[in-house]
C-alpha cells in the first residue's frame, strides 16, 4: 500500500498526508512540518500523526523557567522529587522515578523485575514492548520475550497465559513478568476492560508472577473509564507513564512501584544512562501537565470520536472505521486504496501497516481544526475511485508510532 510504503522506504516523511496526497511526489527529504511556522505561508497543517507532536505552551514554559533545581543523581532536585511524589499518589504506588522516555521506562521495569539471567516476559504480540522498542528486552536486558496473541481489544487470553507459563525446568527460561498495555496503541487506543485487568492480576498472582503495565497513555484510559489511574493498577507491580504524549510535556516518563522496586530501578536507570542532573526544568513541565492537561484529555477523546463518526457517515466502502472502538484519542482507519485530494489543508496521519492509518487527537489541535479535518476527510474519501487498482503483496509494518 502506497501510504505505508512511503514510510517503509525509510524516509523521514511526515507520515502520510491525507490531502496534499500524491505521496509519490513528496520529496524524499523530510518535508518539515511546522504547525507554528505554517502561518500564512503554506497550506494549513493539522498534525494528527501522534500525540507526541505537541509543543509546550507559554504557561508550561513559565513553569519550567521558574523551576527549583538540583542534581537529581544525588536526589537533590526538589521539583523532580515533587513530580515523583505526585505520580506515586496518582498511581497508588509507594514510589515513582522520573525517566527520559517510555521506552527506557519499560526497559528499566523489565530489568528490575528480571533481576538475574535466564528470564522471560509475557508480552502481547501487538504490544509496544514487543513491536516498537527494538527488542530492548532481548537486545539490552538479555530477557526473552514470549508473545501472547492480542485480541482486537488489546487483551489476551488468560488461559493462554496460564498454559504458557514455564515449569521449573532447566530447558526453559524462568517466567518472570507479565506485561499489559493500557491504552493499547496498536489496538486503536482501546482502554483495557477493568474486569480483564483484575483477572490478569489474579491469574498472575496465583502463578507468582508480577504484572507490569505499559501505561504510556494510562491517564487516557482512566479518563475513559471514569476511575482514578490507581484503580487500573490495582494488584499490578509496576507501571510506566508518558508525560510527552497526550499530557503535552516536551519529554519524560515516570515509572512507579514499591519502595524496593524503585530503589533497584534507580540503579538500572543509571546503568542505562538515564541518570539526569538539573532536570527539575523538565519535571516542572510534567507537574504542569498533570495539573492542567490530565482532565482535558476528555476533549481529545470526544474529538476523536466525532471525527470517526464523520468518517463513518461518509460510508465509503474503501474506508472503514470502527466508531465504537474509539475509546480514547486514537483512531484507526482501514483503507482499501490510495487516497488523493485537494491542496490547501493537510491532515497528517501515521500509517500502521499495509492498510491501516492512525490519527491521534491532542492538546495542540484547536476546536476549529476538528471540523476542517472532518471536511478534508470527506473531500478526500469521496474522491477515492471506486475502481481500485489491485495492490500487490504484503509489506512490512509501518513506522513506530
Ligand atoms: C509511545 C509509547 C511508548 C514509548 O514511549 P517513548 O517516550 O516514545 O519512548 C511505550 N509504550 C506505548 C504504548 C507507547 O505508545
Amino acid at each position: 500500500m502506497l501510504l505505508s510504503r512511503s514510510l517503509c522506504t525509510g524516509r523521514l516523511l511526515p507520515a502520510c498526508s491525507l490531502g496534499s496526497a500524491r505521496l509519490r511526489s513528496i520529496p524524499s527529504a523530510s518535508r518539515s512540518v511546522s504547525t507554528e511556522a505554517a502561518g500564512d505561508m503554506g497550506p494549513k497543517v493539522i498534525d494528527l500523526r501522534s500525540d507526541t507532536v505537541t509543543r509546550p505552551g507559554p504557561e508550561m514554559r513559565k513553569a519550567m523557567f521558574d523551576a527549583h533545581v538540583g542534581d537529581d543523581v544525588f536526589r537533590d532536585d526538589p521539583t523532580v522529587l515533587q513530580l515523583e511524589k505526585k505520580t506515586a499518589t496518582l498511581t497508588g504506588m509507594e514510589a515513582a522515578l522520573f525517566v527520559p522516555s517510555g521506552t527506557m521506562g519499560n526497559l528499566i521495569c523489565i530489568m528490575t523485575h528480571c533481576w538475574g539471567r535466564g528470564s522471560e516476559i509475557f508480552v502481547g504480540d501487538q504490544s509496544h514492548i514487543f513491536l516498537w522498542e527494538q527488542g530492548g528486552s532481548a537486545q539490552v536486558a538479555g530477557v526473552h520475550p514470549h508473545p501472547l496473541r492480542n485480541n482486537p481489544d488489546g487483551t489476551f487470553s488468560t488461559e493462554e497465559l496460564r498454559r504458557k507459563v514455564r515449569e521449573d525446568d532447566p530447558h526453559c527460561p524462568i517466567t518472570s513478568l507479565v506485561c499489559i498495555e493500557n491504552t493499547h496503541n496498536m489496538c486503536g487506543g482501546r482502554s483495557l476492560p477493568i474486569p480483564w485487568i483484575d483477572e490478569v492480576v489474579t491469574v498472575a498472582g496465583t502463578l507468582g508472577i508480577p504484572v507490569h503495565v505499559d501505561g504510556a497513555r494510562l491517564l487516557n484510559a482512566a479518563v475513559k473509564e471514569g476511575v482514578p489511574p490507581a484503580r487500573l493498577l490495582r494488584g499490578c507491580s509496576s507501571v510506566s507513564l508518558c508525560l510527552s504524549k497526550g499530557l503535552g510535556a516536551p519529554i519524560g516518563s515516570l515509572i512507579a512501584g514499591s519502595h524496593s522496586f524503585i530503589q533497584r530501578a534507580l540503579r538500572v536507570r543509571k546503568l542505562l544512562g538515564g541518570g539526569m542532573r538539573q532536570v527539575g526544568i523538565l519535571a516542572a513541565a510534567g507537574i504542569y501537565a498533570l495539573d492542567h492537561q490530565f482532565r482535558r484529555l476528555e476533549e481529545d477523546h470526544s474529538r476523536a470520536r466525532y471525527l470517526a463518526q464523520k468518517i463513518a457517515e461518509i460510508a465509503h466502502p474503501m474506508v472503514g472505521v470502527d466508531v465504537d472502538g474509539v475509546h480514547t484519542n486514537i483512531v484507526l482507519l482501514r483503507l482499501n486504496t490510495e487516497v488523493g485530494g485537494e491542496e490547501g489543508i493537510s491532515v497528517l496521519m501515521g500509517p500502521m501497516g499495509d492498510d491501516v492509518v492512525r490519527f491521534v487527537l491532542h492538546c495542540d489541535v484547536r476546536a476549529e481544526d476538528v471540523d476542517l479535518a472532518a471536511s478534508k476527510f470527506e473531500t478526500v474519501i469521496k474522491a477515492i475511485p471506486w475502481e481500485i487498482p489491485s495492490s500487490s503483496g504484503r509489506e512490512t509494518k509501518g513506522r513506530e508510532p
